[in-house]
């Protein structure tokens, strides 16, 4: 079944700007202050502190972040949304954010004021809370989910952005999967027990990043089983077209309540119900550590001594692309794409090659 999207007629008028911005005498205001991302109406209010945006960085910042949201479906995943800008205390271009799940949602960001627009666009804090916005908030039960989406494509917009290549968005992902196997927080505990207690056991990284992992098996075995119809992509956006907005029964869902169980109920059926319900299984059941299942063979990842290595082969890396960008999928399940190199390998150097697992 083909996934088909229809985008109301509202939503194909190009979004408003509004940029709100305290007026302080002697400074040069952007001229062209506005943001503006398909589908959306986006409010963008600055502190008195960040008045001086003459270069028009803040608001170039936040559009080209949104934008990158917004390709996943083709449009941004809510009506309307709110964005505050403050200044931080420290240097980091985007110290920290978070999210509020008001009506309309409001994204809160902590930035440095002397940052440029380069800083801002190569910093992943920004992609990270936009992309919360891709999914109704699941509770803080089940924070583990919130947290691995977002953090499983933070870098992949950054690539979608075009402020990096997917090589280089895969090495900043494996990097953050090597946080959460090295985070000694949680470590023993199952995700099910440890999620709910992420903030008192500081094990941040631990469930983040065990998270991401849970998509990226997902993301990986839709586009297998289906040859790349269904895709993590297109579920979200069959999501959005179902239940974020609209007129139909099951629209405006976005208000409701959830948790991460009826989520994954309700994205299976909008893809393949099947592996979205092992993987769930998987995840809650098993150690909270990244696991790669079997989409670490075929994407050329493998864990030696408790650190990560990505095999640098061409075909490793297209296909690491193909899911960094939300590009097609070449479907050659790992084993039997293996099997043939392994063969090929003896035919050639008249040596067994070892086939088992990685040590
Ligand atoms: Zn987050």
């Amino acid at each position: 079944m083909t996934t088909t999207r229809t985008i109301p007629v509202a939503h194909l008028v190009i979004s408003l700007i509004v940029l709100v911005l305290t007026p302080v005498a002697n400074v040069q205001a952007c001229e062209n202050s506005s943001v503006s991302v398909e589908g959306a109406v986006v409010r963008v209010f600055t502190s008195r502190s960040l008045v001086q945006d003459a270069d028009c960085r803040w608001t170039a910042w936040i559009e080209r972040s949104l934008g990158s949201v917004a390709d996943i479906s083709g449009r941004f995943p809510v009506d309307r949304v709110t964005i505050f800008l403050d200044r931080s205390r420290g240097s980091q271009p985007v110290a920290y954010g978070w999210v509020r799940r008001n009506n309309p949602p409001e994204v809160h960001l902590r930035v440095f004021p002397a940052a440029t627009l380069d800083d801002l666009l190569d910093d992943w804090r920004g992609y990270h809370e936009f992309a919360h916005l891709l999914l109704p908030f699941v509770g803080n039960r089940d924070i583990w989910f919130a947290e691995g989406l977002a953090s499983y494509y933070q870098h992949f917009l950054q690539a979608r952005a075009g402020v990096i290549d997917s090589e280089q968005s895969w090495q900043r992902l494996v990097a953050g999967f090597q946080r959460g196997l090295d985070d000694p927080a949680g470590r023993g505990e199952s995700l099910d027990s440890l999620s709910p207690k992420m903030w008192s056991e500081r094990a941040f990284r631990r469930v983040y990043w065990t998270g991401a992992a849970f998509f990226l098996r997902v993301d990986y075995r839709l586009r297998l089983a289906s040859d790349g119809e269904h895709t993590l992509d297109t579920t979200l956006a069959a999501f959005q077209d179902c239940c974020m907005s609209g007129d139909g029964s099951r629209a405006n869902r976005y208000k409701s309540r959830w948790d991460a169980e009826a989520m994954v109920a309700e994205l299976g059926k909008l893809s393949l119900s099947e592996i979205w319900q092992e993987e769930y299984q998987r995840t809650i059941e098993q150690l909270a550590e990244p696991d790669f299942g079997e989409a670490g063979e075929y994407l050329g990842l493998r864990i030696q001594s408790g650190q990560i290595v990505m095999d640098t082969d061409r075909r490793y890396r297209d296909r690491r692309k193909s899911l960094a960008l939300g590009e097609g999928f070449d479907p050659v399940p790992a084993e039997s794409g293996q099997a043939a190199l392994i063969d090929e390998l003896e035919e050639v150097s008249g040596f067994l090659v070892d086939r088992g697992p990685a040590p």
